[in-house]
């Protein structure tokens, strides 16, 4: 049984349709790529899979299960985002283990607000300061882990939120373009970062981007869209080697 099952899944604002009946099975654990040009529905498709926009049309199925209703944290996903906000009054291990400390607090006492004392006596708990301190590492995040949002560099600030975002051991993880605003060589470093990741963790992954490169690099299987639409769905290596019309042929830059 796939993991997530699109069925004749469609979107409308007002009259407009963004997403037009879109057919699809995604294996677990698979890194699949949602690869298409700046406004053709990426980010609007993954938003309806997080459970962050209504599903106009169609059936949103996780392990068999219609999802369509489903709040966020009841389908169990980390939502990675292009902009980020960190709290600027907590350290970067606060940051950090912020949803931890959260999904804990509300576990025990089932209030949504955490005040400091509490946050620290939670932070010194062994699986939560464990878990912090391994996704730090991950993204070497550890020697700036007492420092405040408001010193760090842009980079920095960026992998302080995919690790928060990371933190919790979701069973599904939906990233959305989260290295467009980092430079060449950050950007490089952690696409490696992030594959490791997805080969550790072997869950399933959906990441929106409009670059080739990233999706030929990281993915195991690419959908090309475009206007709202499949284009083509297939390993990099057919994607590439055998483009389904001269959109995808375009867009990948294989010779037609
Ligand atoms: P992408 O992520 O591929 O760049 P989006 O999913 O953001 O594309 O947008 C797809 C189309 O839907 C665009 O034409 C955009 O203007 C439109 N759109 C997105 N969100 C809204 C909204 N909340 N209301 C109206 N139109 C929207
Ligand atoms: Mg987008």
């Amino acid at each position: 049984m796939p993991h997530i099952e699109l069925d004749h899944i469609g979107k409308s604002f007002g009259t407009t349709n963004v997403i037009r009946d879109f057919n699809a099975s995604i294996a677990d654990g698979e890194f699949l790529v949602l690869l298409g040009p700046s406004g053709c529905g990426k980010s609007t498709l993954l938003r309806m899979i997080a459970g962050l926009g209504d599903i106009t049309r169609g059936i949103l199925s996780f392990d068999g299960r219609r999802v369509n209703d489903w709040t966020p944290s009841q389908r169990g996903v980390a939502f990675v985002f292009q902009s980020y906000a960190l709290y600027p009054h907590m350290t970067v291990r606060e940051n950090i283990a912020f949803p931890l400390v959260m999904d804990a607090f509300r576990k025990w006492y089932h209030i949504p607000v955490v005040n400091t004392v509490m946050r620290w006596k939670l932070m010194r708990r062994a699986d939560i300061a464990e878990r912090t301190a391994r996704i730090a590492e991950q993204l070497e995040l550890t020697a700036l882990l007492d420092r405040r949002p408001a010193n760090l560099s842009g980079g920095q600030r960026q992998r302080v939120a995919l690790a928060r975002s990371l933190v919790r051991d979701p069973s599904l993880y939906l990233l959305d373009e989260p290295l467009s605003n980092l430079d060449a060589k950050l950007r490089t470093q952690m696409r490696a970062e992030i594959s490791t990741l997805h080969n550790r963790v072997r869950k399933t992954f959906i990441y929106v981007t409009h670059d080739q490169v990233e999706a030929m690099t990281m993915a195991t299987k690419i959908i090309v869209m475009n206007k709202g639409e499949i284009q083509q769905i297939g390993t990099p290596d057919q994607i590439y080697s055998d483009p389904a019309n001269t959109f995808v042929a375009r867009f990948v830059g294989a010779p037609p």
